[in-house]
């Protein structure tokens, strides 16, 4: 038993709380006429989601709130509820109790809640479906709609037949399937036309970005240039600066030095003024000596002449007393002697004269043979008073002579003082004109290095500021380099960072000059591209491709999906339709047997049908559900299929359904209901006075089919038939009450038979 109760709440003239509890598998309600029978199973149409107010008995939401009865105050709210007991799982949720709710308020607003949670009514629809209790209510059989079935047409028909059989869901699927297909369809237009749309856009973007490429090829090779340039150039500055460093600082020194040397040489030359004194110390020396000597000449003379004298007197001595011993007495005229004194006297005066040894030498000489030739002369004649005058004479002359010794000694003795004196001045003038030579030729030298070194340092100077001059390059080139190619221009610094590798120090400059002009010439290059937002065109066209991509994947997706549900609606269409034909031919076998059944024999089927072209709308759909109007709105289609009703009644030409009685076509009516409901049995059927129309033996024969369905679907019948109320388990009495509303109790079949009247 799938139904446990149901409760109503200010629905039509339920105004207060009611609660009906379906514990048995027939149930009936049984009570006077208008007391609100039917408006119970208008409650179950309401709750299981009807949305024809007609088919309610209504005009407008509005009429199924309790209105207000005697005493009782209307009500703003109509709700009902069902519960239904699902630990058979006929409802695909995970609950033993499913309880569904509708309300609807006087503004005309409905609430659906499935458990108590606010749900849509496709919801509801859709749940219920799945446990074959359709929207069609096929199960639900309102007062006086016994032979609804034969008075639908032929698609309603096939509705309630699809429902019945459980192929609702399907078609739900189908037209679900169908929904997404076209919007799936409406979707792929709109990327495609998206994709054309952008399309423009991305070529003009891909054009831009193979600019910005090309930039970035220029600056990648900018890059790499100006990393070997700027290390090249930084090396090279760094090691001329030190290179001058280290040369400049060696010169500064030796120019200090070289002062400092010109200085001292200088000092020297200002001395060598003083010289003159020494010079004249020098002459006023060489004087002296010079007198000296002419002294000691002198007493050389004197000597010689002494040493003459003594030995001519000495000779003269001699030859007296050798003449004495043999011309001891030898006498010599006085005359001849004067005479031979007086030539010697001249001799000697013009000797003297002369002034020279030579001459003196000479006369010396002279003097001795002129007293040889005298003595020879006069040998035989000696005088020797002469003799002794002589010897006096020597003795004389020799202390003369030792005088002149004693004298030449001293003068000697002064001499060699002067000289030496002489020679050490002479020897210290030298050294000082050596020295001031020498100082002399430093000063030239000294003022050839220093004006090397100057020129040097110089050098070093011009050097110095060309390297300043390319730091400053350097420093522009850098920042210059630093706006195109941004901060990896850095890199340069880093030795581990380049890929460089060791830099070789004999590059020629001409080969760096030749690297600063090829980036020069890329800068221009790179100028000439203007100036495009890399990032901005970059990001956007990897942006508007990405979103080509993701639409051409979207679009396969579309594809994807509308190939899968287009095979999808065709499978559903097959399952439907053979689903549908096996149904069809198994109701056909259950009619005929509950129709003959009925009937005592007869013939009746179900066929299926293509209708003429005819076209019906739908003016129920007024409670404007838009989920409702969107999955279940019914309007036949040209060429559309129905079920057409055939029926032969046993013993009568009757063939068409226009001709039956009011009663047959209850009981054909009730034949294909039960048939339908065999085949397919829903979890409860519902009969407002199905039976009302029938006579006492056909009341016996639907009372005995009510119990049969009861096999298998719970019944809740609405009745004022004894018959059928007597197979039901429970009875519910309903009465109108003197306060106004109706009011439910459970009654005994004796009862039951006292309030239905
Ligand atoms: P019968 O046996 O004649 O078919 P019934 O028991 O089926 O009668 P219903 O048709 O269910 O009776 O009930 C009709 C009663 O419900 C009427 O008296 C009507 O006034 C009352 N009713 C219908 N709608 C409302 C409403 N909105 N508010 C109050 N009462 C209402």
């Amino acid at each position: 038993m799938y139904l446990k109760s149901i409760e109503l709440s200010g629905f039509k003239s339920f105004a207060k709380k009611s609660e009906l509890k379906f514990t048995s598998k027939v149930s009936a309600i049984v009570g006077p006429n208008g007391s609100g029978k039917s408006n119970i199973a208008e409650a179950f149409r309401f709750v299981l989601g009807e949305q024809s107010i007609k088919s309610l008995r209504g005009k407008k939401g509005e009429d199924l709130i309790f209105n207000g009865a005697g005493d009782l105050p209307r009500a703003n709210r109509a709700s009902v509820k069902v519960i239904f007991d699902n630990s058979s799982k006929f409802l695909p949720l995970d609950y033993e109790i499913v309880t569904i709710e509708r309300v609807v308020h006087r503004d005309s607003v409905n609430e659906y809640l499935i458990n108590g949670s606010q749900v849509r009514l496709r919801d509801v629809v859709e749940l219920l479906a799945s446990a074959h209790i359709g929207s069609s209510g096929h199960h639900i059989i309102s007062q006086g709609e016994a032979d609804r079935i034969l008075n639908s047409s032929i698609k309603e028909r096939k509705a309630m037949i699809e429902d019945a059989l459980g192929l609702k869901m399907y078609q739900y699927k189908k037209q679900e399937s169908e929904r997404k297909l076209e919007k799936t369809r409406e979707n792929i237009k709109q990327v495609e036309s998206l994709r054309r749309e952008i399309m423009p856009h991305i070529k003009f973007l891909k054009k831009q970005v193979e600019k910005v490429e090309k930039t970035v090829e220029m600056k990648d090779e900018l890059l790499k240039e100006a990393l070997e340039y700027l290390r090249r150039e930084d090396e090279y500055i760094n090691r001329g600066e030190s290179k001058v460093k280290s040369l400049k600082s060696p010169l500064l020194e030796k120019e200090k030095e070289l002062e400092k040397e010109l200085n001292t040489t200088k000092s020297i030359l200002e001395n060598a003024k003083n010289k003159d004194e020494k010079s004249d110390k020098l002459i006023s020396l060489e004087e002296s000596l010079h007198k000296i000597r002419d002294e000691k000449d002198n007493l050389f003379r004197d000597f010689g002449r002494l040493d003459g004298e003594i030995s001519s007197l000495v000779k003269l001595v001699k030859k007296q007393e050798e003449v004495a011993q043999s011309y001891e007495h030898k006498t010599v005229t006085l005359v001849s002697v004067e005479s031979l004194s007086i030539a010697i006297e001249t001799r000697i005066k013009e000797a003297k004269s002369k002034g020279n040894l030579e001459a003196m030498l000479e006369a010396l000489e002279e003097i001795s043979h002129r007293l040889s030739d005298f003595i020879d002369h006069n040998k035989d004649k000696v005088d020797m008073s002469l003799l002794s005058d002589a010897q006096k004479d020597i003795e004389n002359l020799k202390k003369s002579k030792k005088q002149i010794e004693k004298s030449l000694e001293e003068i000697k003795e002064r001499e060699n003082k002067l000289t030496d004196e002489y020679s050490k001045l002479k020897n210290i003038i030298e050294k000082e004109k050596d020295k001031n030579r020498d100082a002399e030729k430093a000063v030239f030298r000294i003022m050839a290095e220093s004006g090397e070194i100057r020129s040097k340092i110089h050098d070093l100077s011009l050097e110095s500021e060309n390297l300043r001059l390319l730091k400053e390059d350097f420093k522009r080139e850098l920042i210059e380099l630093g706006h195109l190619v941004g901060t990896h221009v850095l890199q340069f610094q880093s030795p581990q960072g380049s890929p460089l590798g060791n830099l070789k120090e004999d590059e020629s400059r001409a080969k760096q000059e030749e690297r600063r002009r090829k980036i020069e010439k890329i800068k221009i290059r790179l100028e000439d591209s203007g100036g495009i937002g890399e990032a901005d065109v970059m990001k956007e066209y990897t942006e508007a491709s990405e979103r080509d991509t993701f639409l051409g994947k979207e679009l396969l997706d579309l594809e994807k999906s509308a190939t899968s549900l287009t095979e999808l609606i065709a499978n559903l269409d097959m399952r439907l339709s053979t689903e549908f034909k096996t149904g069809v031919e198994k109701i056909n076998t259950q009619f005929k047997e509950y129709f003959s059944l009925m009937f005592g024999g007869g013939e009746a089927k179900l066929s299926v049908t293509v209708p003429i072209k005819r076209k019906k709308k739908d003016t129920d759909l007024d409670l404007g559900d838009e989920d409702m109007e969107e999955g279940l709105a019914l309007s036949e289609v040209e060429g559309e299929e129905g079920i057409d009703i055939e029926v032969n009644l046993p013993k009568k030409k009757v063939k068409g359904l226009m001709m039956l009685s009011g009663g047959e076509r209850a009981l054909t009516s009730i034949a294909l209901l039960f048939a339908i409901s065999q085949v397919n049995p829903p979890p409860f059927i519902i009969l407002d006075e199905t039976d009302a129309a029938l006579d006492e033996a056909n009341s016996k024969k639907y009372a005995d089919m009510v119990e049969n369905l009861s096999g298998k679907s719970q019944l809740i019948v609405i009745t004022h038939n004894r018959e059928t109320m007597s197979r039901a388990g429970i009875l519910y009495g309903v009465t109108m009450g003197l306060g106004g509303g109706s009011k439910l109790l459970s009654v005994a079949f004796e009862e039951a038979l006292a309030v239905a009247k």
